[in-house]
């Protein structure tokens, strides 16, 4: 009797059509657990190839991750393939970098190697004694980083209650400090403090903004390492593709939604080019803002000013570069930060604006594996980090990349200038543009305090049944492990509901 039903209610649910806006990771997780549980699931993209801000730009035989490069929390991923039975092996290789990156300071050059022990050692170069402070730094991060990941992020953002555990209430000072102050007290180097205040930097907030519980950001960094799929970023989301394809999801590239149409409070389906695709339930992973205008004014729950007044992540000035000879002096992942990390910050946040003299990110991923750029070649991505909002065109691109590129120059001690062979460019008209992003942010809305869990905008309408959100503008935010725990929180939420 106990299987019959089960076998009724799986057959039921079959007959219930799910439509998936977007094809980002958030939407990609989310299909294949929808689609586990047993619903007919459709992805929606607009663009042409699936992965949303994580595609990848392939070019006279380089390759380009175009969003994301630094894979960090692979117990994430781990957890996420496991639901399925699967692991990332199964997919993709995945290398340890070491080092993990390096730091261009003015006057010095820091580099993260892949072990805590190495670690400390570089910190007692620059500051005599300070390895102590930073294990004692990195093992409270690591308390952190276990409630964070088992207690915290996978709660759907309903209640305040949901914060109230045993462990947080032990560490509810924690989320009034700032990671700023905390840092600042045991260190005293600046550069040092720049290097432990990177991390939450992937949260989309200033560090001096940020709760220092968020130091659960360091132990991902200096406890877990940062790891390289071989042949790129793009290969998660080839992995996820396939998966998603083995449960039975229909990924349909190019078609973009206008409209989500509903009937009497109730979502009735999704129109595109003028055809009304009928559904039971529309789950977005289209940036929030985007989405709700995809609905009448009536059925929106956020107005313009809330979205206004809500700190977003930064957008960012991308160069996809192909240089045609091996570089020298720099590893897979470096940050230049040879100029003010405050002035560059305020320019970002406080007073929104083109910044004066701007910190970097370059990536070569070509230096760890050959598959992403041509024999004696080198594939280089660069990240200048901007307000979302500002207005870009192409003499500013220029400007920029001529500033980088003296800088890089200098700072490694090369000249490359002569060595490119095609630079492409993507900023803020492009995100939004190609990704339907608010402001043309990249990495979604901030995690500041008054923008965490319950905080932020809701995984389900409250105004229209059947539609649900997910991505990194709602639970829990930005970067692509939030990503895939986001797709994970919208499907049990919906799964919640359907048999309530
Ligand atoms: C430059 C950059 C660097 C980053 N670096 C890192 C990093 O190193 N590590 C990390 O973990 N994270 C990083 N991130 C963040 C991470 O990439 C994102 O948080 C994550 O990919 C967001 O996934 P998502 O599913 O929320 O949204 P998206 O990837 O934006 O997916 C939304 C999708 O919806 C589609 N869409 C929009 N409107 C419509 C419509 N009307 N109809 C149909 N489809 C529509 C879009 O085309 C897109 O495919 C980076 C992001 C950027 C931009």
């Amino acid at each position: 009797m106990f299987i019959v039903s089960i076998f009724l209610y799986l057959v039921q649910m079959a007959n219930e059509k799910i439509i998936i806006i977007g094809s980002g990771f958030s939407s990609l997780s989310a299909s294949c657990y929808l689609a586990k549980a047993g619903f007919d699931v459709s992805i929606f993209e607009k663009n042409s190839l699936v992965g949303g801000r994580a595609r990848q730009l392939k070019k006279e035989g380089f390759t380009f991750d175009m969003g994301p490069s630094w894979y960090w929390m692979p117990d994430i991923f781990n957890k996420f393939f496991a639901n399925f039975d699967r692991k990332p092996s199964d997919f993709y290789r995945l290398d340890k970098l070491n080092p993990a990156y390096k730091i261009f300071f003015a006057d010095d050059v820091i580099t993260i190697g892949d072990t805590l022990d190495k670690i400390c050692l570089e910190f007692d170069r620059i500051e005599k004694g300070s390895a102590k402070f930073l294990r004692k730094f990195i093992a409270d991060a690591q308390e952190n980083y276990s409630i964070a990941i088992d207690k915290v992020v996978l709660k759907p953002g309903l209640s305040p209650l949901e914060l109230v555990t045993t462990d947080t209430i032990l560490k509810v000072d924690q989320f009034f400090k700032t990671i700023s102050s905390v840092v600042r007290k045991k260190f005293t180097n600046p550069k040092l403090i720049s290097t432990l205040e990177f991390p939450v930097l992937f949260l989309g907030a200033k560090p001096n903004n940020t709760p220092s519980f968020y130091s659960f950001m360091n132990y991902a960094d200096f406890g877990l390492g940062t790891w390289h799929p071989e042949g790129g970023m793009y290969e998660i989301v080839k992995a996820m593709t396939t998966l998603a394809k083995e449960l039975g999801v229909n990924i349909i590239t190019e078609r973009p939604v206008d409209k989500i149409v509903v009937l009497n409070h109730k979502v009735n389906g999704v129109q595109s080019k003028g055809v009304l695709y009928k559904c039971d339930y529309v789950v977005s992973g289209a940036d929030y803002h985007h989405s709700e205008t995809l609905l009448e004014q009536q059925y929106r729950q956020y107005s313009e000013t809330y979205w206004a007044k809500k700190t977003f992540a930064p957008s960012s000035l991308l160069f996809y570069v192909g240089f045609k000879k091996k570089l020298k002096n720099v590893e897979h992942h470096n940050l230049f930060f040879d100029t003010d990390f405050k002035n560059h910050a305020e320019e970002i946040y406080d007073n929104p604006k083109w910044p004066s003299d701007p910190l970097f990110y370059a990536n070569f991923p070509s230096i760890t594996d050959h598959t992403m750029a041509p024999e004696k070649c080198e594939a280089g991505f660069f990240l200048v980090p901007i307000a979302a909002g500002l207005k870009d065109n192409e003499q500013l691109r220029k400007q920029y990349f001529d500033l980088i590129m003296e800088r890089f120059q200098q700072r490694t001690n090369q000249q490359v200038i002569n060595d490119i062979m095609f630079c492409e460019s993507f900023c803020i008209s492009d995100f939004i543009d190609e990704y339907n992003s608010y402001k043309g942010n990249a990495y979604g809305m901030a995690n500041t305090l008054s923008q965490t869990a319950f905080l932020r905008p809701k995984l389900q309408s409250k105004k229209v049944k059947n539609l649900y959100f997910t991505g990194q503008l709602t639970v829990p935010g930005p970067g692509v492990p939030p990503a895939l725990i986001s797709g994970k929180l919208v499907s049990d939420l919906l799964l919640k509901n359907k048999k309530a």
